[in-house]
């Protein structure tokens, strides 16, 4: 994938005329015909609404006809939308994700152009400025209106009103007599431009160097990928941050691709510090009226810098020069559902594409880029040192078997002391568990029955303060039965295992004085709520936080020395082939937390297999040697990034029926050399919002084409209507 992939397309906005292809945003193989009529400027890239079937819809010129069918059979191209063609670059981008992810075309351009209104010609809104004309009676109010738009910009008749402390008819008076004139002004603020207001900083010896190199990869304005390898703490995003204003400085502009859950206030705050003003942000908590602003801003070269989640990738830059990608090793970057790709590998394509270098930031860079690296296909800089006086946290191991909990409880006494000389020095300690909720399992005591989701093969887990019981796969919820509903036993209903309400119990109980916080996603509900508690713990506000991955990234709280983890060998159970780097990732940004002022920070965690590699590297901070053992693993059974995966998933209401399909399916599978075809087998999600489901993996060698192998097996294979067959190019998820 790192690799320059050819682009010499001259034709990239030319005028076309005659028979044009116009691909729509449905989940469609390939683009359509349509007529261009006499005197309609049409160009390739042009967004353009067509007649399908007996509607019209939005559409994209994708090229030049086809000539499959014949003209005078062809519908006609009803209206071009005034908007910047779509750039060729991004157009052979959909083509390319496309084809990788053996998805329909169509189904990847609605991932472009999923900005509602966007289309739509600008909004504009009627304001007012002083003209020549004099009142023909001055009044006290009507001096206060003219000295406020003395200042010569546009206002609203509600905005003069209130800025000279007037009624709104004074305004509207002026109006009447022509002493203040109409003007349209856009009804959506302007982006502000970064390089204005750039603030200088300053970088420690081994930053700048970092810095520099970064720059040089800017400066070069061709396909580089560079991973920017730092520990946790060492300034890695005001590092990149050099890249991102020597960028703005060539007039391009700059993606910054962060995990969702990454996107906070705190990053948003440190961009407007280097840079006096915030970026445009891109996620999928932004109102519909402001996704429009951004993607037209975009579009018009008008927005320099976008930080957004993953599908920031499909965005119409009009001329980007950088990408940098923040936590380059995050599962969230994998979109599961849709078109199933990953924005970490996409965005190197997308790089590729538009010969611009790309930077990966990570304290804990994943297996595939860790092994680009060692194959010397992407460059690396090292940050070795944390930022000014923080050291690195000492991290050491708690036996549970050596030192376990009371009987009922969760924490190891060794734990409860260090928390306790934590709470005397005044500072604040971290439980870390990544479990929402009061327990994952709800148990008969007498009949032993777990209560499971109707629709899923899942465990419901007990939220205790929202007093139900919750499916985290489909949400479906439940009140906690009074009776157990296999054998009818009143108060028999048992708690299994801990989640973060349950820690939070035990916290309680044994310091009562303590200020205590549970951050999980069910106790914060938007962007806003986020801001709040991660403002409480800055200032102090708190003893004690216990929480699930949210906390894992991205913060920095000055005040926070302990980070404990309850369930070190939590992500160790399923039997994935990342198992162990994710844990190993997760753990080490949970530690990365501790420690990062002056005060020295101390990680326990708490594991029943101290002697594990994970466990073992995380102690020691051998982290080169924990990566270099996992890739010697893969690369001697053929997993990724030594081989190739695809994961295709049968599903169907009706479980006899998503059998008959899985079975004629195994039955037609290709054969192909160093490929092999595992499955049908139930997944491990048997049963999903009530569909059966049933896997096959496809294992083939690092060479071969595994999107041929898929066409040529699934293109002709007819399913019933019921039937759902998703295909997932290198799976991160086995469930
Ligand atoms: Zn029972
Ligand atoms: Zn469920």
């Amino acid at each position: 994938m790192a690799s320059e992939i050819s682009t010499a397309r001259p034709e990239d906005d030319a005028v076309l005329s005659g028979t044009v292809s116009v691909l729509i945003p449905l989940a469609l193989p390939k683009p359509y015909d349509y007529k261009v009529p006499p005197g309609m400027e049409v160009r390739a890239g042009s967004y353009v609404v067509v007649p399908l079937g007996t509607q019209e819809i939005v559409g994209v010129v994708w090229g030049e006809g086809s000539g499959e069918v014949g003209h005078n059979r062809l519908k006609a191209i009803g209206e071009v939308i005034d908007a910047p063609p779509m750039p060729g670059v991004l157009r052979r981008f959909i083509d390319w994700v496309a084809q990788y992810t053996v998805s329909p075309a169509g189904s990847v351009l609605r991932l472009a152009i999923r900005a509602p209104g966007a289309l739509e010609p600008p909004r504009m809104r009627i304001a007012y400025r002083l003209g020549s004309q004099r009142p023909p009676r001055m009044t006290p109010a009507r001096q206060r209106v003219i000295e406020v738009a003395g200042d010569g910009f546009a206002r609203t008749v509600r905005e003069l009103a209130e800025e000279a402390g007037v009624s709104d008819s004074v305004v509207r008076g002026l109006v009447a007599s022509q002493v203040l004139v109409q003007v349209d002004i856009p009804a959506e603020a302007p982006f502000p431009d970064p390089l204005a207001a750039v603030k200088t900083v300053s970088l420690s010896a081994e930053q700048g160097e970092a810095a520099a190199r970064l720059a040089a990869a800017v400066a070069a304005r061709k396909f580089s990928a560079t991973l920017l390898d730092g520990v946790t703490g060492s300034g890695k995003t005001e590092v990149y941050f050099e890249a991102v204003a020597a960028a703005l400085a060539q007039g391009k502009q700059v993606l910054i691709l962060l995990p969702e859950i990454a996107l906070t206030s705190q990053f948003l705050e440190r961009f407007e510090r280097r840079f006096g003003c915030r970026p445009a942000e891109w996620h999928s908590d932004l109102a519909s009226r402001e996704r429009r602003r951004v993607w037209r801003g975009v579009a018009e070269g008008r927005a320099q810098v976008v930080a957004g989640a993953r599908s920031a990738l499909f965005l119409p830059f009009s001329d980007l020069g950088l990408i940098i990608v923040d936590e380059e090793h995050d599962a969230a970057f994998k979109q599961e559902d849709g078109v199933p790709y990953h924005a970490r590998d996409m965005a190197v394509v997308r790089a590729s594409l538009g010969h611009l270098p790309i930077i990966l930031s990570s304290a804990t860079p994943s297996l595939e880029t860790s092994v680009n690296v060692q194959q010397g296909k992407y460059d690396v800089v090292r940050l070795a040192e944390r930022h000014g006086e923080a050291l690195l946290p000492q991290v050491s191991a708690i036996d549970m078997r050596a030192d376990p909990p009371e009987r009922g409880r969760w924490l190891s006494p060794v734990l409860v002391t260090e928390m306790v000389k934590a709470l005397a020095a005044g500072e604040q300690s971290m439980l870390f568990l990544n479990r929402r909720g009061y327990a994952p399992l709800t148990l008969c005591r007498t009949c032993g029955h777990r209560i499971e989701c109707p629709q899923c093969s899942a465990w419901l887990v007990e939220h205790r303060f929202r007093r139900e019981l919750a499916c985290h796969h489909c949400g479906y919820t439940a009140p906690v039965p009074k009776a157990c509903p296999s054998c009818g036993a009143e108060d028999a209903l048992v708690a299994c295992g801990p989640g973060v309400e349950r820690i939070a119990e035990e916290v309680a109980e044994i310091f009562p004085e303590a200020r205590i916080a549970i951050v999980s996603s069910d106790n914060l509900r938007g962007p806003a709520a986020h801001e709040e508690i991660f403002a409480a713990i800055e200032a102090r506000e708190i003893d004690i936080i216990i929480g699930t991955q949210i906390v894992a990234k991205g913060h920095h709280f000055p005040w926070l020395t302990l980070v404990g983890v309850v369930d070190a060998d939590l992500g160790l159970e399923n039997g994935d082939l990342r198992a162990g780097e994710r844990t190993y990732q997760l753990l080490q940004q949970v530690a990365g937390r501790a420690g990062r002022a002056e005060r020295p920070g101390r990680v326990f965690l708490q594991s029943f297999m101290p002697e594990h590699g994970v466990m073992r590297a995380l102690v020691s901070g051998k982290r080169d040697e924990f990566l270099a053992r996992e890739a010697q693993a893969r690369e001697r059974v053929g997993l990724p990034p030594f081989g190739r995966l695809a994961g295709i998933v049968v599903s169907a209401p009706d479980a006899a029926l998503a059998q008959r399909v899985a079975r004629d399916m195994a039955r037609i599978a290709p054969r192909a050399d160093d490929v092999t075809v595992l499955g049908p087998a139930p997944a491990p999600l048997a049963l999903l919002r009530g569909r059966t489901r049933l896997r096959f993996l496809v294992k083939a060698g690092r060479q071969v084409n595994i999107q041929a192998f898929l066409h040529a097996w699934l293109d002709d294979f007819k399913v019933p209507n019921a039937v759902r067959i998703s295909v997932d190019v290198d799976p991160y998820s086995f469930m």
